[in-house]
């Protein structure tokens, strides 16, 4: 609430055109417009529910995300919370439980939030809006260090991520659905679909803002980042 105050009172500029004014400009807004849609991951790794994602990764809505979670432009949780809500509505469940995948702990300690949690909230209420009974369970705890997944290949994230989260237990009264900004590789969605899962806890889809377009090769090409 603070930050969005800050970002009016602060002269502001379009956080992907440059135009001045809001962080992100009406043209651009509608870009972050539209239906939800499957968006699996190829290949997509063993465990993960069925995807869903509003747009994909580039132009608008990668600017959008990034200026989010690297800058902590809190203006904008609220166009995202939009996209994520609608990509959890393109699942078809009336009544859900949103369980964010958590930030990294590198990540919580620089920008002192966990902005995925934050993007859920906003979605939460946005459900509402249209209908759909949400509620935000973060359940999902990260118990063990990992690498940041950006660079690193399929097999890789595979690995890194391997246990890297655990659940504490969750009575929900809805279709439980597993979210986060961008889904690329699927790893992470996966990983929080295996820890919701040892708690008896069964996932039915995991919904994001953006997916990323994987390019030919690219998914068995790892790399430490
Ligand atoms: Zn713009």
């Amino acid at each position: 609430m603070l930050a969005e105050l800050i970002d009016l009172l602060v002269p502001q500029e379009c956080v992907h055109c440059s135009r001045p004014g809001r962080t992100l400009c009406s043209a651009c807004t509608e870009e972050l417009k539209g239906r939800g849609h499957r968006s699996d991951p190829t290949p997509s790794p063993a465990g993960l529910p069925p995807a869903f994602s509003l747009s994909e990764y580039s132009g608008v809505t990668r600017s959008a995300v990034l200026a989010h979670k690297e800058r902590g432009v809190r203006s904008l949780t609220r166009p995202l919370g939009w996209a994520l809500a609608r990509a959890v509505a393109a699942t078809g469940h009336g009544t859900v439980t949103l369980v964010p995948i958590p930030s990294s702990r590198k990540s919580r300690a620089t920008r002192g939030e966990d902005t995925v949690g934050l993007l859920a909230c906003r979605a939460a209420r946005d459900l509402s809006a249209i209908g759909v009974r949400a509620e935000v369970r973060p359940v999902l705890t990260q118990v063990r260090a990992r690498l940041d997944q950006a660079g690193l290949g399929q097999a890789a994230r595979t690995t890194n991520l391997l246990h890297a989260f655990v659940a504490t237990s969750l009575r929900s009264n809805g279709a439980v659905i597993l979210v986060d900004d961008v889904i690329t590789t699927g790893a992470t969605l996966a990983e929080g679909a295996r820890a919701l899962r040892a708690i008896g806890v069964r996932p039915v889809a995991v919904a994001t803002v953006a997916a990323t377009a994987l390019k030919k090769g690219e998914h068995s090409v790892g790399r430490p980042s």
